[in-house]
């Protein structure tokens, strides 16, 4: 038996039809940039979160790029943010012209608010929280800091579609949360795309501006900006997708509960993820701990089953921060997460026929 890491063609094949129909009906329409679609899923985004404002731009990376520009973010600045995430949420701070301060993370997989404070000096203007895997960071203890140091906070919820903390949406905390809509996201478009969300009315226009050449309206250029806009046949494609978004997300906790279930039952000695007590998960991986990770990885590849590992190096260790003279004794919890770390498949399609495969096969890696 062949179990891909993910199977997007599969899911196609559950809303083909709708897929089909809408994308025939945007060349029809000729509405590729921009236009009724875009307008369409930034309201009904926006509808969905019960925020003001959603913004959409290109891209994941875009969407924190831009928020964290229009913010004010600048050079000087520092912007602190957790040690284990995908590149972006780092990069952006850089492309701002800010410095970014890492910061490890907890038992799971998301930054550690008991250390924040130790973190913030004078030029600290904002906190990025990565809500990691699906798991919301705790959004508690980050907004209390961020109100007592007057810092911006962005939520990066590219893991994270309608994953909530203590019954509020991730994403509706901080002044903005910015979504990536990557193919293999929770939702996910047919190419790249990005959302912002905010409540506040002055940050919605400032990106929406800077994100269309610095135009609200044409010809109208009142700050030199960026061409980072959502395209119409993407955004038809997730308009046909959040009707199912949460089922899916269901199915996605249905089979990271089979996993745990199975590993806790069969003793298997793997680290099953820990879960937040006030938290609601929505598995964009499922991502187990072992000393053995490399050797397991490589005897579930030759049963023809995909893992990942998200990410092989934390941000800190990673090449394109070497100027900034890290230590990685600062990031203990990270560092060893970076060894033991690894992304089983999850998603809806995922029959009971390959899971069982899967942990069949882990099983006989450690009985063997
Ligand atoms: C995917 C991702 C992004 C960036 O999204 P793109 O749409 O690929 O630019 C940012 N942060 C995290 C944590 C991500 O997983």
């Amino acid at each position: 038996m062949e179990v891909p890491f993910v199977d997007l063609y599969a899911q196609y094949l559950t809303i083909q039809k709708d897929v089909d129909q809408v994308l025939e009906d945007v060349i029809k329409e000729s509405a590729y940039i921009r236009g009724p679609y875009v307008d369409q899923f930034e309201k009904e985004y926006a509808n969905d979160y019960g925020v003001n404002h959603c913004i959409s731009v290109a891209n994941g990376t875009d969407a924190i790029y831009i928020t964290l520009k229009m913010m004010g973010i600048t050079e000087g600045d520092e912007v602190i943010t957790t040690a284990h995430s995908w590149f972006s949420t780092s990069e952006t701070i850089v492309q701002a012209g800010a410095k970014p301060v890492f910061v490890d993370v907890d038992d799971y997989f998301t930054i550690n608010a008991d250390k924040i404070e130790q973190h913030i000096t004078a030029r600290t203007k904002a906190i990025i929280p990565v809500h990691l895997y699906g798991q919301p960071a705790n959004m508690t203890k980050i907004m209390a800091i961020a109100r007592k140091h007057n810092l911006f906070v962005i939520e990066d919820c590219a893991q994270a579609h309608y994953a909530q903390w203590k019954g509020q949406r991730v994403g509706t905390f901080g002044d903005a949360g910015t979504f990536s809509f990557y193919p293999g996201k929770n939702l996910g478009a047919y190419g790249d795309a990005g959302a912002i969300i905010t409540n506040n009315d002055e940050l919605a226009e400032k990106v929406r501006m800077y994100s269309n050449h610095g135009s609200l309206s044409k010809h109208d250029h009142q700050i030199n900006g960026l061409n980072s806009r959502m395209d119409g046949l993407q955004a038809a494609i997730l308009l046909k997708k959040l009707p199912h978004i949460h089922s899916w997300t269901q199915e996605r906790n249905k089979i990271a509960d089979k996993y745990t279930q199975f590993f806790t039952e069969n003793k298997i000695p793997v680290v099953t993820p820990d879960i937040r007590e006030y938290g609601k998960h929505v598995f964009h991986l499922y991502v187990i701990k072992t000393d053995k990770r490399d050797e397991l990885m490589a005897y579930l590849s030759k049963s023809g089953i995909q893992s990942s590992i998200h990410y092989p190096k934390i941000l800190p260790a990673l090449e394109a921060y070497s100027y900034l003279n890290l230590s990685l004794d600062e990031y203990p919890v990270a560092l060893k997460h970076q060894r033991q770390i690894l992304s089983l498949p999850i998603y809806p399609e995922l029959s009971d026929d390959m899971l069982n495969y899967v942990v069949e096969n882990i099983k006989k890696f450690f009985t063997n």
